[in-house]
């Protein structure tokens, strides 16, 4: 899932902090679905727009920063998978917010 990227992406490019942000939305949304079946709780609304605005954040950072998946110098195809990674995460965000919006109805 797109957070996980988004976790390793921080942690390869020196942002422990997003790092742990991403993880612990990861845990928080994990803790949800496993309630969802019990109490049919949704994924808290602050949740989703938290994990919307980290992989922006990362895709930006990639797109504008030349954060990579493994930043070693060497290039090994990893140039490949960071140009795609951007629209993947992009794409997650948008279906988060999708979500997000039939949470307010
Ligand atoms: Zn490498």
């Amino acid at each position: 899932m797109a957070l996980a990227q988004a976790a390793k992406y921080a942690t390869a490019n020196g942002d422990p902090r997003a790092a742990q942000h991403a993880l612990d939305l990861i845990c928080e949304i994990g803790a949800a679905i496993a309630e969802l079946d019990r109490d049919h709780a949704p994924v808290p609304a602050g949740v989703l727009d938290e994990t919307v605005q980290i992989l922006e954040r990362v895709a930006q950072k990639i797109e504008k920063e030349g954060w990579s998946i493994c930043p070693c110098g060497e290039d090994h195809g990893q140039a490949r998978a960071d140009a795609a990674v951007p629209a993947v995460m992009r794409a997650d965000a948008g279906l988060v917010r999708t979500v997000r919006t039939s949470i307010d109805r």
